[in-house]
Order: C-alpha cells, then sequence, then structure tokens
C-alpha cells in the first residue's frame, strides 16, 4: 500500500494529513511537537470561530480531529532527506520511507546571515553532508550547529574529512559530539574566500582554515530538507507549483515553508492542496 510521510504537526501538516488520510491512503506524520500556532495567544481571525481560541487549542484540535480519521503521529525530530528507490525520512527514531513526503515544518528562522555565506552556497558552503561529504575527502571542514541536525551532518563527514570543527557560535550543545570533533563557540563573524571557500572569521579575530563549510543550525526546517534533494527554493522559501509540488516529483510543501501570507487560514489550504494532489499522484 501506498503511503504518505508528513513532516510537522501545524495547521499545514495536519491538514495535508487529513486530506491523505480521508483520500485511503496511508498517512504517517513526524513532529517534534508544537510549532508556531501553540505560539499564538488568541486566534481572532479564522473562520468559524466568534469566540477566539488560543493558538495551543486550535492546534490540539487538529491534531485530534486527523488522528480520527487514521493518521499515525510519531513524535521525532527530522534531520535527513534522501532519495534511492524510495524517498526516506531519516529522523532520530530511524528511517522513514514514503512514496511521497510533504514538507510542513512551518518559517525557516534558522538561515543564518552571516557575511560572505550566501555568496559561496555550492561553493564550498553545503546544506547536505550526506550529499556533498565525498567532496571533501581528506580536507578541513566545519559544521555551523549545535544540536542533533548538526550531528547527523557531523557524522556523515567525519569518516571522509580530514578534520571536522563544530561551530556553535555560542548556542549551548544539545546532542553528543564525539571526541573526534574540535568544538569552537566563538561567534561566526564571516565566511572568507573568493571563489571557494577557504576559512571562517570567527570572533576573537581568529581565522579558521576550512574548504568546506555545511550549515545545520537549529533544527532541519523544509527548506534545509529540500536543499538536500536539490529541489529548487528561494531564500528561505520552497518553490511550489499550483499543486503545491516542489520541484521534485512525490515531495511537496506547505504552509509558512512556502512563504505569501504566514496565517493559519493559508497554511489550513496549503496543506488541503498538498494532500489532495500527493494521494492523486500515488493513485495514477
Ligand atoms: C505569536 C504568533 C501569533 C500568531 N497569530 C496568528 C493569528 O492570529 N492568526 C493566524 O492566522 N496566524 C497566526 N500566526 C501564524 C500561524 O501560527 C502560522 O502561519 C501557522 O502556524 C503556520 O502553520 P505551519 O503548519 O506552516 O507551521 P507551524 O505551525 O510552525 O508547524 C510546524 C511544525 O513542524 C514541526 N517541525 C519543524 N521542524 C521539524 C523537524 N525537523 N522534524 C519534525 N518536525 C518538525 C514543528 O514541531 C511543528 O509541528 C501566529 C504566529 C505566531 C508565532
Amino acid at each position: 500500500m501506498s503511503n504518505i510521510v508528513i513532516i510537522g504537526s501545524g495547521p499545514a501538516g495536519v491538514s495535508a494529513a487529513l486530506y491523505a488520510a480521508r483520500a485511503g491512503v496511508q498517512t504517517t506524520v513526524l513532529t517534534k511537537g508544537p510549532g508556531a500556532l501553540d505560539r499564538a495567544e488568541l486566534i481572532q481571525n479564522y473562520y468559524g470561530f466568534a469566540e477566539p481560541i488560543t493558538g495551543a487549542e486550535l492546534e490540539r484540535r487538529g491534531i485530534e480531529g486527523a488522528k480520527a480519521v487514521g493518521v499515525e503521529f510519531v513524535t521525532t525530530e527530522a534531520v535527513g532527506l534522501t532519495y534511492t528507490d524510495k524517498l526516506t525520512v531519516e529522523t532520530l527514531a530511524g528511517d522513514f520511507p514514503a512514496d511521497a513526503v510533504i514538507l510542513a515544518t512551518g518559517a525557516s528562522r534558522a538561515a543564518p546571515r552571516i557575511p560572505g555565506l550566501a555568496g559561496l552556497e555550492g561553493h564550498g558552503v553545503s546544506y547536505c553532508a550526506t550529499c556533498d561529504a565525498f567532496f571533501y575527502r581528506g580536507r578541513d571542514v566545519a559544521v555551523l550547529g549545535s544540536g542533533e541536525y548538526a550531528l547527523h551532518e557531523v557524522q556523515a563527514l567525519l569518516p571522509v574529512a580530514h578534520s571536522v570543527t563544530l561551530l556553535t557560535g555560542g548556542a549551548p550543545l544539545t546532542a553528543q559530539f564525539p571526541p573526534a570533533v574540535a568544538v569552537r563557540t566563538e561567534a561566526v563573524e564571516a565566511i572568507l574566500g573568493e571563489e571557494r571557500v577557504t576559512g571562517v572569521q570567527l570572533k576573537d579575530g581568529g581565522t579558521l582554515e576550512v574548504s568546506g563549510v555545511f550549515v545545520a543550525l537549529g533544527v532541519a526546517g523544509s527548506t534545509a530538507l529540500a536543499r538536500k534533494l536539490g529541489a529548487e527554493v528561494n531564500g528561505s522559501r520552497i518553490v511550489v507549483d499550483d499543486h503545491m509540488q516542489t520541484s521534485l516529483p512525490g515531495l511537496y510543501a506547505a504552509g509558512d515553508c512556502t512563504g505569501g501570507l504566514l496565517q493559519v487560514a493559508k497554511a489550513v489550504y496549503e496543506g488541503a492542496v498538498a494532500g489532495t494532489e500527493a494521494a492523486k499522484a500515488l493513485r495514477k
């Protein structure tokens, strides 16, 4: 039986799940917990609520509704996305293969504004260690981040790179990193290099010479996951067509991660389209 895996249990992910499950497709939502909606004190502009409702309560009711139609929820953090013969979401709870994946992790807030970073993307700055580690065989590389997502990237790099330095930018470590990784806590001031990355400028005035910088800040958002498969992104937004499909067949995105109006109504609409279209495509 075909299956759909959705990353995120906000209004976009849950709406997608409702439509996919009701279309008869086995549907799993992977979530690390409450999203933006949980932080909204009162929602006063969503259809059907004459009395304002708290964001947390609206989110809870949405999840309850999806569970009632058979959607399975798994609490975990997605850290990778691969494609071999099938799409596979890599999480802290193991791998989840899927016939279609819907990205619904909300707005990306982890895009760092470090001078030099954007201009060197694809020239030493990478968002996918699994994809690009091979190019850094025997080289010195740095990973920006401090949590499980950064650990996932570090683990892909350690067997091939000459050295891996974790640059936390002052954030506390929230994962257990292997001793082979050097940890630097200074703020990152700039990524250095003209044509390609040559190093990283740190706040203490020191320079770390590396030929690759892998970005894995915070939690892997939809944009970072989409980039891993080479799906088109525009800044922090995932590019989608009218069916909410990304530039890759079988990979959809919905909600705040596609940009535009960052509101519940738009997230619910896009989720509905993504769930419907993903299910329809699997029936063909
Ligand atoms: C303070 C505040 C007030 C707001 N007020 C309003 C309002 O009055 N009206 C309105 O319409 N909108 C409001 N919004 C906006 C609204 O909350 C968002 O537009 C909406 O929640 C977006 O839905 P989403 O499903 O795209 O993302 P989110 O609701 O952010 O859900 C994202 C989901 O993805 C999960 N996730 C993220 N990364 C991972 C990962 N790596 N692995 C697994 N799971 C992951 C999160 O845990 C979460 O479940 C407000 C937002 C905020 C922050």
